[in-house]
């Protein structure tokens, strides 16, 4: 098999506004009221299925990368606590949770107790939440922020628990898991009804400018890019970071399907994928680099595929999968920001948790 060429596959506007400044009129001698709170804000980027073949892959289709721009970069052990390859909820909740756990569950450890999540920890706290991915809203990495049981596969009682615990800015796919339900509950309607903004359309999301809102781009699985998916992707990330300019926020984002495209052992959807997402990368990057209270963190949650690069002709290679299934090597992290330093070297998942938190904490209380 000789390397495709992707060059005409798609290509994604860059735009980034310009975020508005405030602006100071007053000379009155007034309280001075701080403008930029001190909390730590993060952006969490999740490459799902994202191991170091596929970033090779998708850096010699481009080039570049965004990713590479990033200062600190580490290594991280992704096993349950019962299998050596993981899956998305265990790795997921070991990085949202500070906790390993068994393969397939989310939000409980071992022995099935809950336990509180980054992201539920960070809604009291009152900081903006944000969840943007490419995979349905109840698919296991996202609800690995918000549900707690041992079948990642419930997804529409994982519908119910985003319900109970929404965040302030969401878009994905899975809708039916909302109004399609088996108890004939149309949670979208409900959450309008209590002032939820709810879009469907590229187009409904620009004109988004409140919050919370919540984006039900797809009604099932977004398709891949290639077989037409908008990129809502980059323009929800882009929103979520407006609305939330100049509040203590935690955005999560997914690119979901350089994991769907290991499955299918397809190089060209791990490729466009990984790119779009890289895309993603760039933009929050660009954001952080404009602020000083935002740690950017972009890691995979398994590697997918089992894949390898092997000499082809010349500089060309050849995409070598072992399975249509997730492998147990290790995975790449990238980080930027205050504490960034931290991500470095092999960590295991769920220190990354532990690393996120003790920053946070140190920002609010130091
Ligand atoms: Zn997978």
């Amino acid at each position: 098999m000789r390397k495709k060429n992707l060059s005409v596959l798609f290509s994604i506007a860059i735009i980034l506004s310009i975020l508005g400044s405030c602006s100071k009129e007053s000379n009155y001698n007034q309280v001075e009221i701080k403008q930029v709170k001190d909390e730590l804000s993060i952006i969490f980027l999740l490459g799902d299925g994202m191991g170091f073949a596929q970033i090779t892959a998708a850096w010699h289709q481009n080039q570049f990368l965004h990713m590479q721009n990033f200062p600190f970069t580490g290594f991280v052990l992704t096993h349950s606590t019962n299998k050596f390859v993981t899956e998305s909820g265990a790795a997921n909740t070991a990085m949202m949770g500070g906790y390993k756990t068994n393969y397939g569950f989310l939000g409980v450890d071992t022995y099935e107790n809950p336990k509180e999540s980054l992201y539920e920890y960070l809604r009291q706290k009152n900081y903006r939440t944000g969840i943007i991915t490419t995979a349905h809203l109840t698919d296991a990495s996202p609800a690995a922020l918000f549900t707690h049981r041992t079948n990642r596969y419930e997804f529409e009682d994982i519908a119910l628990d985003y319900y109970h615990q929404q965040a302030d800015f969401a878009a994905a796919g899975g809708q039916d898991h909302f109004d399609k339900r088996q108890d004939q509950q149309n949670l979208l309607s409900n959450m309008q009804n209590q002032g939820v903004e709810i879009f469907h359309s590229l187009e409904d999301l620009q004109k988004i400018n409140t919050l919370p809102a919540l984006g039900m781009m797809y009604t099932g699985r977004p398709p891949y890019l290639l077989d037409g998916r908008n990129d809502y992707l980059y323009q929800a990330s882009e929103k979520a970071l407006q609305l939330f300019d100049n509040e203590a926020f935690f955005l999560f984002i997914e690119g979901a399907h350089i994991d769907l495209g290991g499955h299918l052992n397809s190089i060209e959807h791990q490729i466009t994928e990984l790119i779009e997402f890289d895309n993603v990368v760039g933009m929050a990057l660009d954001y952080a680099t404009r602020r000083d209270n935002v740690l950017v963190i972009v890691v995979s949650d398994h590697e997918s595929g089992g894949l390898t690069l092997l000499q082809g002709e010349g500089m060309e290679y050849v995409p070598n999968y072992a399975k249509d299934e997730h492998s147990g090597v290790m995975v790449p992290i990238f980080s930027y920001g205050p504490g960034a330093e931290r991500f470095t070297g092999i960590q295991d998942n769920s220190d990354i948790y532990h690393n996120i938190r003790a920053l946070i904490d140190y920002h609010i209380n130091p």
